[in-house]
């Protein structure tokens, strides 16, 4: 059984104890990043699979916190729910630029459109310039996955600077794991969390988030401030307050959270 590891200011090298237990609070709000998280990372984005048993867990906890679940990923929501059908359930898609809350509203954040078309060439330029990568139009942002051409990181990071200065203002880099995204400011995964906290039925539970990645260092800041319990999975540097080591550790900890949930 792997229990969180509690890290003391979020520094990896204050490792201080194993927890005694999830550390659930008893009216909890969960989010949950997916990539990473709940499953492995492919080596696609297209490459993954919800097993039968993740979406029996993701099915029970949604159950169990009262419908106070949601999906906080890079994915868009279209993807998130073909993986997950036929759940449609509470979701953050593109790091927070689109979101549909738990009444199955859909919230998108303005586009701007300035220098988009000149990019979408660029981008296409890129492509076929270099077969191992894969670039992803998600709609609201763009991905550039290097996982099938790591050497190709360097002149990656430099394609995306690039990118931002043909799209003009209000567009940032995003960097992941063997991935980088270009999406407008203004919206990250915090600002998700923020927003379904003010919203029925997350409203007045305690937020607990899980992820793995850099791009989740903003939801671990906004459940910090809200006294939650922040997870980072894996190792590095992380405001998070607990550790798992992996998707075989995540998903029996939230076996945990379903089994200690009230009923
Ligand atoms: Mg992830």
């Amino acid at each position: 059984m792997t229990d969180p590891v509690e890290r003391e200011g979020g520094r990896p090298d204050q490792a201080s104890c194993v927890g005694p237990d999830p550390k659930v609070p008893q009216r909890w709000a969960l989010f949950l990043d997916i990539d990473g998280t709940l499953l492995h990372i492919a080596e696609t984005p297209h490459g993954v699979h919800v097993d039968a048993d993740l979406f029996d867990l993701v099915r029970r906890l949604h159950g169990a916190a009262g419908g106070a679940l949601a999906l906080i990923s890079g994915r868009a929501i279209a993807e998130i729910d073909r993986l997950f059908a036929p759940l449609t359930l509470p979701a953050a898609g593109q790091h927070g630029l689109e979101r549909r809350d738990a009444a199955g509203a859909r919230h998108l954040h303005p586009l701007p459109r300035g220098g988009l078309d000149l990019a979408r060439e660029r981008i296409a330029a890129l492509q076929s310039a270099n077969r191992g990568l894969l670039v992803e139009d998600k709609g609201l942002s763009f991905a550039i996955h290097f996982r099938r051409a790591p050497a190709l990181a360097a002149l990656v990071g430099r394609a995306a600077e690039e990118l931002l200065a043909v799209l003009g203002e209000g567009w940032r880099t995003q960097p992941g794991k063997m991935v980088v995204e270009i999406k407008p400011a203004g919206r990250d995964k915090g600002s998700a969390i923020a927003e379904f906290m003010a919203e029925p039925p997350f409203r007045g539970r305690t937020p607990v988030f899980v992820g793995d990645d850099a791009t989740d260092e903003f939801g671990f800041a906004v459940v910090n401030r809200l006294g939650g319990v922040s997870v980072k999975v894996g190792d590095g540097e992380s405001a998070a307050r607990w550790r798992l080591d992996g998707v075989a550790g995540v998903r029996r900890w939230l076996e945990r959270c379903v089994a200690a949930a009230p009923p």
